[in-house]
């Protein structure tokens, strides 16, 4: 399910709570605290998600495809959180909502990727694989939304990101496309507990993680940590 955990994650990364090198060095697991995209600096999560110089390309190539112009804000949550607010209103928060989602988590999966499979995307890899997400992802997820103005902007937009026509959106098949999957909130009062699991090839290592939100959505708390190596099944 690509959107509830790239949105999972980005909840985890806003506070401070994945396991990058500056964290595993507070909990004393030793490994060189270097950034392995650009293998220059230390690797904290601000650093990796946001100024890393392999991943401000992918930020600027991000912005130039959605026509914004941002400011480089102190921190990424400020940056994330500065979407134009003429655009909150419409649907295209959405894809802003799950372009970012899905460019800090593709990011998280490289950063692993070097630091399990010690293999590297390079950015004309990656960035591909990203724009593809988005598109899988914002299909499913602006169907039925209520939709105002329409401008050179929105046409623009569907044009850059392979999005169909407003008109024709059709409610996606819930058996083909995971990723409509809907949270929904506890009753008042209550928490509610969401967990997952997932291993790197089907007999390879795995993981799985949790987070608790309340009724209102609020994040609450989070967990996440090694299973060995299992099945996508087990996992
Ligand atoms: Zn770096």
């Amino acid at each position: 399910m690509v959107l509830p955990k790239a949105g999972a994650f980005l909840w985890t990364t806003l506070h401070g709570r994945i396991l990058t090198g500056e964290r595993l060095k507070l909990i004393r697991i030793a490994r060189p605290n270097v950034c392995l995209l650009c293998k220059e600096n230390e690797e904290t999560v601000e650093h990796l998600l946001f100024w890393c110089s392999y991943t401000k390309k992918v930020w600027d190539w991000l912005l130039n495809n959605l026509q914004y112009e941002s400011v480089r804000s102190q921190s990424l949550k400020g940056f994330l959180l500065a979407w134009p607010a003429c655009y909150k209103k419409s649907k295209w928060s959405i894809l802003w909502v799950v372009s970012s989602a899905m460019l800090v988590w593709h990011i998280w999966k490289e950063r692993n990727r070097r630091v399990f499979n010690e293999e590297a995307l390079s950015l004309d890899l990656l960035i591909p694989k990203i724009k593809t997400t988005i598109g899988e992802v914002i299909n499913v997820k602006v169907v039925g939304r209520k939709y105002c103005a329409y401008s050179s902007w929105d046409k623009e937009m569907e044009r850059l990101w392979n999005l169909t026509k407003i008109s024709s959106y059709k409610f996606a098949d819930k058996k083909q496309n995971r990723a409509s999957t809907v949270w929904i909130p506890p009753i008042a009062g209550s928490l509610k507990v969401n967990f997952d699991g997932a291993s790197c090839d089907n007999l390879g290592k795995s993981g799985y993680g949790t987070i608790i939100r309340d009724e209102f959505g609020n994040f609450v708390g989070a967990n996440f940590g090694p299973l060995g190596i299992t099945s996508n099944n087990m996992a």
